[in-house]
């Protein structure tokens, strides 16, 4: 079958059991409640975590974050990316083996249903070199109905931290939701039925970059060739590599880990669990295992490593700067404005007049009166409409200052907006803004 590289070769990957697979049903079980549980627990009359896109919101563990926010997500986003860099330099691709979701369904649900259907590698192989038969034709149709069934799940169950859990699966949600479903159902389902690791060779970025975040200091997937080679059916008695390939036929990425790490291998830890199998029945040490290229060479391992360093350093200093952003979050934003055009004009009775524009967002779920005072100018007199937020709201308020000419003062005027609960009540925001005049 064509692939990418113009030849694909397919791979059969054999079942295999042993430590590293059962951490996998861990991370699996982990990610899947994530997924699919997530969305329905509500906190605050919302779920756990739902994007509402068009309102620009963000509910998340009770809070509620909107466009206002957004320095919060840059920091969220940037502490991703350097823990993602942090990580990936101390414990290379654990990542990809082990959280990924591309991993997690090929391991949770595609291969064990492809095993049910059409049995483990050999068969498969087997199965495969034979004409269509209508025995073969319904195991494939099943196998393909059922990948279609799980794509559109977890299509489901990602869309609805969008569009809402409860009306997604109730048929209540809008056309454009629907359609997404559609459409990320189809991308799965081809990856889930051709695709496979090829997504990880050739699309996924994180794997493209893999070479300049990791060293040889960074922990790997390795065969040990000081013990394993000369391999062949003599190595048994040395507890040399008896090659028996069963590292090889686990590999869900096609891959020898004999011939030397590769930028394929995922470090899943198939072939660990393979190798351990072989290795301890003969009474010998496994010669694959996790490790370091520094350990191959005999030399120590070092953690603290000036790039790890520089990755903690940024890390620490970003999230100091979340924690800070978000203890210190104003329960509502407001700036000022002169009225875009407007400098000042003088009413018939002899006031000036000022126009100013509000900008006020509310960044709570709950509905918020907000009331304006003017500190500064001497006989001012501020016009406002009641001013309301619903729950996460922003609006524009104008807010019209009108003052006496004073001889005593300048064209110019310090002013502060003081914005806050009716009553003088909780927090005020202090919005400092000047008032133009003319001279008496
Ligand atoms: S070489 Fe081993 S760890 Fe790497 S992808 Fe293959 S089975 Fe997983
Ligand atoms: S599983 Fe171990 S013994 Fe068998 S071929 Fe692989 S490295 Fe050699």
């Amino acid at each position: 079958m064509l692939g990418f590289s113009g030849n694909r070769t397919w791979v059969y990957a054999q079942s295999v059991h042993g430590r590293f697979q059962k951490i996998h049903r861990v991370s699996g079980v982990l990610l899947h409640a994530i997924l699919f549980v997530t969305p329905w627990i509500p906190i605050g009359g919302h779920p756990a975590l739902r994007i509402d896109l068009p309102a620009r919101r963000i509910f998340l563990l009770g809070q509620t974050y909107n466009a206002g926010d957004t320095f919060l997500l840059l920091l969220v986003l940037l502490l991703a990316a350097f823990s993602l860099f942090f990580f990936t330099s101390l414990f290379g691709r654990l990542w990809c083996g082990y959280v990924c979701p591309q991993t997690v369904f090929l391991e949770e649900w595609i291969r064990p249903i492809e095993r049910l259907i059409e049995g483990d590698r050999t068969a498969r192989m087997r199965d495969d070199g034979k004409p269509w038969t209508a025995g073969r034709l319904a195991r494939r149709a099943a196998k393909l109905g059922l990948f279609a069934g799980v794509a559109f799940v977890i299509s489901m169950a990602a869309m609805s931290f969008f569009a809402g859990a409860p009306e997604l699966w109730t048929l209540q949600g809008g056309s454009v939701e629907y359609a997404l479903v559609g459409i990320l159902s189809l991308g799965l389902f081809a990856d889930f039925a051709w695709f496979r690791e090829q997504l990880c060779i050739y699309l996924c970025p994180y794997a493209r970059f893999q070479s300049a975040l990791t060293d040889d200091e960074s922990l790997v997937v390795m065969y040990d060739p000081k013990k394993g080679e000369p391999r062949g059916k003599d190595a048994v008695a040395t507890g040399g590599c008896v090659d028996c390939k069963k590292c090889v036929v686990v590999c869900p990425q096609g891959i020898d880990i004999r011939d030397g790490f590769q930028l394929e291998c995922i470090t899943c830890g198939r072939c660990i669990d393979a190798c351990e199998d072989v290795m301890h029945k003969l009474g010998h040490e496994p010669l694959v295992r996790y490790g370091t290229e520094a350990e191959l060479r005999g030399s120590k391992t070092r953690i603290i490593r000036p790039r790890t360093v520089v990755y903690a350093s940024l890390l620490s200093g970003l999230a100091a700067v979340l924690l800070v952003s978000l203890t210190g979050r104003e329960a509502f934003q407001a700036t000022i404005n002169r009225a875009p055009g407007s400098l000042y004009t003088v009413d018939d009775d002899g006031m000036v007049r000022n126009t100013y524009l509000l900008k006020v967002t509310n960044n709570d779920d709950v509905v918020r009166p907000l009331e304006v005072r003017v500190d500064g100018l001497p006989d001012a007199v501020v016009t406002v409409a009641p001013i309301e937020l619903a729950p996460t709201e922003t609006a524009m308020v104008p807010v019209v200052v009108r003052m006496p000419v004073h001889a005593d003062g300048g064209r110019t005027w310090p002013m502060t907006v003081h914005v806050g609960a009716p009553g003088g009540d909780g927090d005020d925001l202090a919005l400092e803004t000047t008032f133009k005049t003319q001279d008496e």
